[in-house]
Parts: structure tokens; C-alpha cells; sequence
């Protein structure tokens, strides 16, 4: 069996950590910030962050995008924070407000939101529209990504 190593971007300052795959679960801190890699709440994104996440980070990311006057995405919001809970170490989330990043809606023919994107090592694995239940999410996320390893 071979040790495997990911990368992982911190969500606090952006550095490109590389973790045992062992360790994933253990509570790992970024080297640079020492700030917990994974905290339970999704990372609030620019559309910088948002690309560094989905090209570096080695585990499936999850991405919310949302707006401040968009109801419904307000409304998905505390069910995002517990698909955060459920998910982590085994998935990114993160969170990208549309009205800032027009040129990632653009790149993937978002038209509503909230939509919900899922990437694997820097590819598009998943895209749907609309807010839904926590455990559709994780139905969804999980089904699209396979299972965790
Ligand atoms: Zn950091």
C-alpha cells in the first residue's frame, strides 16, 4: 500500500498544504496559518479562492453559488453549513457569492441561483440547480464524487 498525499488548500490563507490521506480525519492545520484545514463550515470564496480550491484542492469540491438578495440561497445557507459537517474531510465546501465572480457563471452556463457545483482535481464532475434538502445534497455530492476513500 502506498502513503498517499493531498493537497489542500487552506480556506483561511490560501496555502497549499499537502496532507497524508491517513491524517484527513486527524484535524490537520495549515503549515502557514495553523488554522484548522477543516473547521465544519463552508469557506467563503472570491472567485480567485474559487479557483484555487477547485484546481489544487485533491478531495471533491463543493461549491454553493449564492447571493445576498437571493431568498432561496439565504434559505439553504444553515442546510449548506450541515452539508459541511457531514462532508468534511471528505469534500471542500465552499461558498461563492455570483454577484462577484460573473466570469465563473459565465464559464459554466449558470443561469440561477442557488447552484450547486461539484469538481474533482480540477474538473467539473456536477452541476445542479436549485435549493434542496440536506440529504439530497449529500445524496447528490456523494453519488456524483463516489464513495470517499
Ligand atoms: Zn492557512
Amino acid at each position: 500500500m502506498t502513503a498517499t498525499t493531498l493537497t489542500l488548500v487552506c480556506p483561511s490563507c490560501q496555502s497549499i498544504n499537502r496532507v497524508p490521506a491517513a491524517r484527513l480525519a486527524a484535524g490537520p492545520r495549515c503549515g502557514s496559518c495553523h488554522a484548522p484545514l477543516f473547521d465544519g463550515h463552508p469557506a467563503e470564496v472570491d472567485a480567485a479562492g474559487f479557483n484555487r480550491h477547485v484546481q489544487h484542492d485533491q478531495i471533491p469540491v463543493l461549491a454553493d453559488l449564492w447571493a445576498p438578495w437571493c431568498g432561496p440561497c439565504r434559505a439553504m445557507a444553515p442546510t449548506f453549513v450541515q452539508a459541511a459537517v457531514r462532508l468534511e474531510p471528505h469534500f471542500r465546501l465552499i461558498k461563492l457569492n455570483a454577484d462577484n465572480a460573473p466570469e465563473i457563471l459565465a464559464k459554466f452556463g449558470v443561469r440561477s441561483i442557488p447552484t450547486l457545483l461539484l469538481f474533482r482535481n480540477g474538473a467539473p464532475i456536477g452541476q445542479t440547480a436549485g435549493a434542496m434538502p440536506l440529504e439530497q445534497i449529500l445524496q447528490w455530492a456523494q453519488s456524483h464524487a463516489g464513495a470517499p476513500a
